[in-house]
């Protein structure tokens, strides 16, 4: 008897161990959820939060990445063979997605392009950014989408409810759930709205000079202009005419700051700021978020609160 129960133990035993660690463990661990995979940091955000604790929400870029130039590897694709949920931007900041997806047998996979509903702006043609001549430089033509967004809180909106009908579709059982989210996330992106509204309707100053021209959807919304040495890519490098035109236009503008991200080199910011003695300022595209300030707590949300706060410093 007491053979049989070593024996039985011993079994026991064996079997945690090849449940913890054979197959796919992080499927394993989280049963019952579905499986979502999201392209970049601020639909990952957006899909973490319908998801709630009904959905396990993985991200294809690492923490801190910067979306612009990344391609997926062997490994990514692999990993999406396994997901319920696929979510992206799908208005260029993605643009491997489709042929990425194209090239996937994986017939019961929901596929929640988070821009369907969103009005896109074109570089070049919408007048809220500021055109200085080439941006053709930095592989971009005039008329390409610009891919930011989800900078508009309303946009953000949209974007949520995408990813809810996606993940109702994919998980009905859990519909009231991830409505109920939705509801919650849709009332922030209101709140926040307003505190935009309210936080720049009376400022005088109404351009902004950025490294990066991220914030066509932001300036749109609230009435600014944005004016982008690097144009469309953070890492470009702007030509000399580009960066005197720049120069001008802050000593023509009385503008008091200039803007670049984290995740980018402050090289170009700094070197305009030497010219013409503008304080240089962080502002966040929220198209990544390192690890620590994820971690943190900080998310979509937190980050367009700082952003605020940055520009009313700089313009008011
Ligand atoms: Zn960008």
């Amino acid at each position: 008897m007491k053979r049989l129960s070593a024996i039985l133990i011993i079994c026991c035993l064996v079997l945690t161990l090849l449940a913890g660690c054979g197959g796919h463990p992080k499927r394993e661990e989280e049963e019952g959820k579905i499986l979502v995979y999201a392209s970049f940091y601020t639909v990952y955000d957006f899909a973490q939060k319908i998801g709630g604790d009904r959905a396990q929400v993985v991200c294809l870029m690492k923490p801190g990445t910067e979306p612009h130039d990344w391609e997926p590897t062997p490994q990514d694709r692999a990993g999406l063979e396994e997901a319920d949920v696929f979510v992206y931007n799908g208005a260029g900041i993605d643009g491997w997605a489709e042929s990425l997806l194209s090239g996937l047998d994986r017939k019961g996979l929901k596929i929640v392009k988070t821009t369907a509903d969103v009005q896109l702006l074109q570089y070049g043609v919408d007048s809220v950014t500021q055109s200085t001549g080439d941006e053709e430089d930095h592989g971009h033509s005039h008329g390409e989408n610009d891919p930011h967004t989800w900078l508009s809180p309303e946009n953000a909106r949209l974007e949520l409810r995408a990813v809810a009908d996606g993940l109702i579709v994919a998980d009905p059982d859990n519909a009231a759930y991830y409505e109920g989210n939705y509801s919650l996330w849709a009332a922030e992106c209101e709140k926040l709205d307003e505190a935009y509204r309210q936080g720049l309707k009376l400022l005088t100053q109404r351009s902004i000079v950025v490294s990066h021209a991220a914030y066509g959807y932001l300036c749109n919304a609230y009435g600014l202009e944005q004016v982008a040495v690097q144009g469309f890519s953070p890492d470009a490098e702007p030509s000399p005419k580009k960066m005197a035109e720049v120069i001008d236009f802050i000593n023509e503008n009385g503008i008091k700051a200039i803007f670049f991200e984290e995740a980018a080199s402050p090289a170009v910011a700094e070197a305009v700021s030497r010219e013409t003695g503008v304080e240089v300022l962080v502002l966040n595209p929220v198209e990544s978020l390192s690890r620590e300030r994820q971690e943190a707590g900080e998310d979509y949300f937190s980050v367009m609160e700082q952003n605020l706060e940055t520009l009313l410093s700089a313009l008011e």
